[in-house]
């Protein structure tokens, strides 16, 4: 009969140093005696991939891109040789390899490069030894051979694609969070841990800055059908699934969740006329800023203002951009950095009305102004003051009992 095969991803709290990792070898080492086959994917030990960073901008402002992965994909490499030792040293057969030698190819675009392949052959020939295989996180290697990372916290990645490629029965993320909670626990006290959510609201929670998840490696999941478990490491309990559960769209609201790290960008009196909106968005993407949520107004004698929401470390691109751009003619530009965007995210939404309305009402009773509003078809946002964004998520929690264990839609 063959064993079952689990991937398991252990982010960098988890491996932060050498107690850690002898922690991190007697669960594997568990796994491994209840009878299962394991491919460990690590990062780098606590903060190294910040620290080789900072390195790198001491002897250059601007380091090359294929030395600047050289130099990264050092931190996992330190994890898997060490964890491979500590699993030795309880009795445990395993093998590390870096991202190169389990067979993991990527595209040419150092720094932040994509998956394009996996051959797990050796990873596989030393599952059937019954080795555990443990492999470097956030690496593979380029046409050229180079090393190449996948941007930051792309372990999760790794972690995804090997548990594809090797048709795993599932692949486990160890954090130092317990799972993911129907919002900050740290803002509501009476969160609550979600046992299920869906990949789509993952995706949401994801590029909403809800940190547990990496949005690549849950877009990847979702297309291969990679079932995840976001879990502790530092306990034994479950932890959140991550799956595409058919019962799970009577779920109306999921969680709430605030991203504090955008910033709002308004350009008054704005030409409105055809081909505007295509050379201003252009010009911000091509300065390599994402554009999150875009209002503008119906115009009063041919202008219009404009307001769009950017993340808050890319502000200077948006002001030298906005100074040299052509054939956009606007009155005057205005930033503020101290907004929140405050979202509710659920399934039901597809199919039910009302949560728009009831998010609003709830920010009116507090006497909260929105100061934009954007949805999808599972999500409801609003923009708000940043000194409000607590409360106002501790109220929107409250408003749809979301301590209350799932709303029926
Ligand atoms: N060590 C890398 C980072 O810190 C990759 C990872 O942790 O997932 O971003
Ligand atoms: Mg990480």
């Amino acid at each position: 009969m063959t064993k079952p095969l689990f991937v398991q991803k252990y982010g960098g709290s988890s491996v932060a140093d050498t107690d850690c990792l002898r922690r991190v070898a007697s669960r594997v080492a568990s796994d491994v005696r209840d009878g299962r086959n394991v491919v460990v994917v690590v990062s780098a030990m606590g903060k190294t991939t910040d620290r080789l960073i900072a390195m790198a901008r001491e002897v250059h402002a601007n380091p090359n891109d294929r030395e600047y992965d050289q130099l990264l994909s050092t931190g996992e490499q330190i994890t898997i040789s060490l964890l491979s030792m500590a699993l030795h040293h309880q009795g445990i057969d395993a093998v590390s390899m870096t991202g190169a030698q389990a067979g993991i190819r990527t595209d040419a675009s150092h720094t932040k490069a994509k998956i394009i392949a996996i051959d797990p052959k050796r990873v596989q020939e030393n599952l059937d030894r019954d080795r555990v295989v443990i492999v470097a996180g956030f690496q593979g290697v380029n046409p050229d051979m180079d090393v190449a990372t996948l941007g930051r916290g792309g372990s999760d990645l790794t972690a995804v694609a090997m548990a594809a490629a090797l048709k795993a029965d599932r692949c486990q993320i160890f954090t130092d969070v317990d799972g993911v909670y129907t919002a900050d626990p740290r803002v509501v006290p009476n969160a609550r841990k979600l046992d299920v959510i869906t990949f789509d609201e993952m995706l949401e929670f994801a590029s909403m800055g809800a940190k547990v998840l990496q949005s690549r490696s849950v877009e990847f999941a979702k297309k291969f059908g990679v079932e995840l478990e976001v879990l502790t490491s530092f306990e034994t309990k479950p932890g959140t699934l991550v799956n595409e559960a058919e019962q799970m769209e009577d779920v109306l609201v999921r969680g709430v969740t605030a991203d504090k790290n955008q910033a709002k960008v308004t350009l008054r009196g704005v030409d409105d006329t055809p081909g505007v909106a295509a050379r201003l968005f252009t010009a911000v993407a091509e300065a390599g800023v994402n554009v999150d949520v875009i209002v503008q107004n119906i115009s009063l004698e041919g202008h219009t203002d404009i307001s769009f929401t950017v993340p808050r470390e890319d502000v200077d691109k948006v002001q030298i951009c906005l100074k040299k751009i052509e054939g956009v003619n606007f009155r005057e530009e205005l930033y503020d950095g101290s907004i929140a965007k405050v979202s509710l995210v659920g399934v039901g939404m597809r199919s039910h009305t009302g949560v728009a309305s009831k998010v609003f009402s709830t920010l009116a009773d507090l006497k909260v102004n929105i100061q934009m509003i954007s949805t999808s078809e599972i999500r409801v946002s609003v923009v708000i003051d940043e000194k409000l964004a607590d409360e106002a998520t501790r109220a929107l929690h409250a408003a749809f009992d979301l301590d209350q264990g799932p709303e029926p839609a």
